[in-house]
């Protein structure tokens, strides 16, 4: 049996880091937010090459204060993807806007700068790219964009902790950039978590001020805020887990280059493009095929687990049916929707599993098995 994610594992390697981290939170009673959470948010600020970083409680809520700090509200348009999950379009509503959708490329599944411009009206008031799978969009032209129109970009970062296009890290470029550390995301909190950079000073104390009630000194409530602050446990432990964050994403990409590897012998299946002025973290690791349940099925049977980021677009969801669209207005992101397959892929899984896999893959498709590939090469 081949678990989608094996959070045990994790826990096992750092169980001791982890164990002190949270004891020493229970132990001097900040619970909500203190100075774990101040030295965290420090430190990741620094990770992404960001002058700010204001820890929340979920990725959607950073998302939700990223926009707000722009100032977006009822009225207003925010271009971003269908192919997503359903959150980074969630949190564009909670504002009162409308969600507007650009396709994606149907190489690194992110957003298409070249139908960027078509979808930009005098309402728009904001552009939102998603690093998919952990991959960066391609920020140079579509910051280039909205340059010209006066637009801000916030970046939903939430998949890609510490990616790079153009050796800038994830977070960095657009004003703001949001990330999530829901447990299965590449850092993972022992429950919800979330965070915005910026290198503005405005948007960071906009930010800072809207995640605890609206407050710029406690009782002067200045904006209409949220309850949206960081737990001090997850703070602590999402420090021990920043530290061995490199170390676990090279672990990943040499994972997803030893699959990309193998899978060059199955015919069937397409492995992920990495482009190359990016450096992609494979939060996902995701194969196209053109029978996708088949060879879900089959892998299933084999007993690998296997995930769908996301087989239904979220035009398409029966949440957005207000947005008015239908089958076929964003053609790449359906036709890739229905490819997507989710194989097994984090830091601590070995070579031989992932052979295993490929074989049962190239089983699945009939064509030749990888484990001979692997130990030749
Ligand atoms: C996980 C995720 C979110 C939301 O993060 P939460 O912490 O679960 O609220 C938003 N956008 C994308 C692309 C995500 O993968």
């Amino acid at each position: 049996m081949i678990p989608f994610l094996d959070l045990k594992a994790q826990y096992a390697s750092i169980k001791e880091e982890v164990d002190a981290a949270a004891l020493r939170v229970l132990a001097s009673t900040q619970y909500v937010l203190g100075e774990e959470v101040a030295a965290f948010e420090k430190e990741f600020a620094t990770y992404c090459q960001a002058r700010h970083a204001i820890a929340v409680n979920t990725g959607t809520s950073a998302l939700h204060l990223a926009l707000l700090a722009a100032d977006i509200g009822p009225g207003d348009e925010v271009i971003t993807v269908p192919f997503t999950f359903v959150a980074s379009v969630s949190a564009i509503c909670y504002t009162g806007a409308r969600p507007v959708f650009v396709d994606i490329e149907p190489t690194t599944f992110t957003m298409d700068p070249a139908k960027l411009e078509a979808a930009i009206t005098s309402r728009t008031k904001a552009i939102m790219p998603v690093h998919l799978y952990g991959q960066m969009a391609d920020m140079t032209p579509i910051m280039e964009i909205a340059a010209r129109h006066g637009i801000p970009v916030i970046e939903d970062a939430c998949q890609a902790h510490g990616a790079e296009y153009h050796g800038k890290r994830a977070g960095s470029i657009g004003v703001s950039g949001c990330f999530s550390f829901y447990p299965g995301k590449n850092l993972g909190a022992c429950g919800e978590g979330g965070l915005a950079v910026t290198n503005d000073d405005a948007t960071a104390a906009k930010i800072r001020m809207l995640r605890d009630w609206g407050q710029e000194q406690r009782y002067h409530h200045t904006l209409k805020g949220f309850n949206y602050r960081m737990d001090g446990i997850q703070g602590a432990i999402l420090r021990v887990k920043l530290r061995h964050l490199e170390k676990w994403t090279e672990a990943r990409r040499t994972n997803a280059r030893l699959y990309t590897t193998l899978l060059k012998n199955v015919e069937a299946v397409a492995a992920p493009t990495e482009a190359a002025d990016r450096r992609h973290v494979y939060h996902i690791y995701a194969v196209r095929s053109d029978d996708r349940e088949a060879l879900r099925q089959s892998l299933d049977a084999a007993g690998i687990a296997t995930g769908l980021h996301y087989p239904i677009p979220v035009h398409l969801q029966k949440a957005h049916a207000d947005l008015g669209h239908r089958k076929g207005d964003f053609p790449v992101s359906e036709q890739v929707a229905s490819e997507v397959l989710s194989v097994p892929l984090y830091p601590e899984l070995t070579s031989e599993q992932i052979a295993t896999v490929v074989d049962a893959i190239a089983e699945a498709t009939t064509a030749k098995p990888a484990r001979a590939a692997l130990r030749v090469g």
